[in-house]
């Protein structure tokens, strides 16, 4: 066997030529590794169509490479597991490194603080060097975020935003933001009104080619036991494919992004939304490509400024942002729980048989499509788990396993932080807790539920809005310091002033808690 100089290693989220690991690569002296492996599929539970975005994806990105006569070590997953060469990540990356005894392992910065300190005890291990490369893809590396945070008391997403912004000349005009404001937020929080959105463009499909068949395949064989349904299986799982998805999307979507961004419809799971946070995550997609894209569209009067704007800023802005966050804050930032929450995630969280419209809807998109749009995630199933007090680490180990677009670096602060508080206002400066109230203002779902958005208490009592006073009631202590929740908080406190109403409201909240625990349906 030739020798090899450098073991490029190429993660599931990592699949491009043009990365850093890539650079100096040598086709007659390196040889790149990649690994599907049984121990991350199901270190958190994951959803079927996620198994097999991620699978597909690398075994075309492989046999681009291959075509491309790159030398491709490559661990595939058996339907039957019999003829696996391992299970766990570092008893596989062993196996090659006794095998080809590289000089050096290379590899883009990952995506998960316990996948790079897996890589680097196993490169100890075997005495082999590590090079852990910039992943260049983002605008902001670790060590610039590292800088922008040092000797700042809060970090502010806004104010990062605005650096972004102005160091990469994104709609900028001179040195002032193009339209003369930053942030274009009161004009995207539309809701249908009583006729609903009309016609939404229809999205690209990408079905299965033989390849993703066969993946599919393989998924329901082995991992016949996990959540979800791949009968709609139809995302980008290549480059070019997820080229043609963002052009879809800038062409007929983007113009209506901005005003329907927080809009909630029954059935329709998608909206106007991008859906591209996977591809992006799996560097099908890169950051600028989609930036610039927004910005030409806003150039060429395809889309307007408050759409633009509000996609730029999800893109250049938050995601950003909380990778930043991320890298700074972690190990320790996973296990933080501000609001000492310790339910488990609801059993309905995983098959959606719930009596609540809102949840059982927002369920039945995540299951057929690994997917929900970001204010069904913050504002109906995050939602109820924040005020239920679900355990933020249990509720972003839901988040990894039933969304594609989950990666750690962008789920734990996500889901832990933004949407569970559980980082006590890092990322958020207050709790994204609301009653029933706000989901009847936002969608349809409350006419046609068995239960009654308006009532705290009672048989036909909405769950959001009995668990929605409880949360402000049992955290009142913590919530009155913030100057952002008075309002609610004097609310609570003429809720106060009807203690029988409270007690009924406590002791509904009590047995809505307690049926979680029991996985009872409600
Ligand atoms: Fe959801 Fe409550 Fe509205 Fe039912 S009434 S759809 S549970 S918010």
């Amino acid at each position: 066997m030739q020798a090899t100089r450098n073991l490029v290693l190429v993660l599931g989220d990592q699949l491009s030529k043009e990365s850093s690991a890539f650079d100096g690569f040598d086709r007659q002296k390196d040889r790149v590794w990649m690994a599907e492996n049984a121990y991350e599929s199901t270190y958190v539970w994951s959803h079927k169509a996620r198994l097999v975005l991620f699978f597909s994806a690398m075994r075309h990105f492989k046999d681009d490479l291959l075509k491309n006569k790159y030398r491709v070590a490559y661990h595939a997953l058996q339907a039957d597991g019999r003829r696996d060469s391992g299970h766990d990540f570092t008893t596989l990356l062993a196996i090659s490194l006794r095998e080809y005894k590289p000089e050096k392992i290379i590899v883009l910065q990952p995506g998960d603080w316990r996948v790079q300190d897996t890589l680097q005890r196993c490169a100890q291990e075997f005495n082999t060097p590590l090079e852990i490369r910039n992943d260049r893809d983002f605008y902001c590396d670790t060590d610039a975020f590292a800088e922008w945070a040092q000797d700042r008391n809060r970090w502010v997403l806004e104010d990062f935003y605005r650096e972004m912004r102005r160091q990469h000349g994104i709609l900028m005009h001179n040195s002032e933001p193009e339209g003369g404001q930053w942030n274009l937020d009161a004009d995207n929080r539309e809701a249908f009104g009583k006729n609903g959105p009309g016609t939404i463009p229809e999205r690209p499909a990408f079905p299965p080619d033989t390849l993703t068949q066969a993946v599919i395949d393989m998924v329901e064989t082995r991992f016949s036991d996990h959540p979800g349904s791949l009968t709609s299986f139809n995302l980008p799982v290549t480059q070019d494919q997820a080229a043609q998805a963002l052009e879809h999307f800038i062409t007929y979507c983007l113009a209506d992004f901005g005003r329907w961004q927080d809009a909630i419809w029954q059935g329709q799971h998608l909206l106007y939304h991008s859906q591209l946070a996977a591809s992006l995550n799996l560097h099908l997609l890169t950051p600028r490509q989609c930036v610039h894209a927004a910005e030409a569209a806003y150039e060429s009067g395809v889309a307007p400024l408050n759409s633009v704007e509000g996609f730029v800023r999800q893109i250049l802005g938050w995601r950003e942002f909380v990778r930043g966050v991320y890298w700074q804050t972690m190990p320790g930032y996973q296990d933080k729980n501000a609001l000492q929450a310790r339910l488990p995630v609801p059993d309905f969280f995983w098959h959606g048989e719930t009596d609540m419209a809102c949840v059982a809807d927002a369920m039945q998109g995540l299951i057929q499509h690994a997917y929900a749009h970001h204010i069904v995630r913050l504002m109906v199933l995050g939602l109820f788990a924040l005020v239920a007090g679900v355990n933020p680490r249990q509720f972003h180990d839901w988040h990894m396993a039933m969304y594609t677009d989950a990666i750690d670096w962008v789920s734990l602060p996500n889901a832990l932080g933004m949407s569970q508080f559980g980082d006590g206002g890092l990322l958020a400066t207050k709790p994204y807790c609301a009653s029933g109230n706000y989901i009847n203002k936002m969608s349809n779902h409350c006419s046609g539920c068995r239960y009654n958005y308006r009532k705290a208490h009672g048989e036909d009592a909405c769950p959001f809005t009995t668990l929605y006073w409880d949360f402000l009631d049992r955290n009142s202590q913590r919530l009155s310091k913030n100057h952002r929740m008075n309002f609610q908080m004097k609310n609570l406190e003429k809720k106060h002033q009807d203690a029988a109403t409270m007690q009924a409201i406590r002791h509904q909240a009590t047995v809505l808690k307690q049926a979680l625990q029991n996985k009872e349906r409600f």
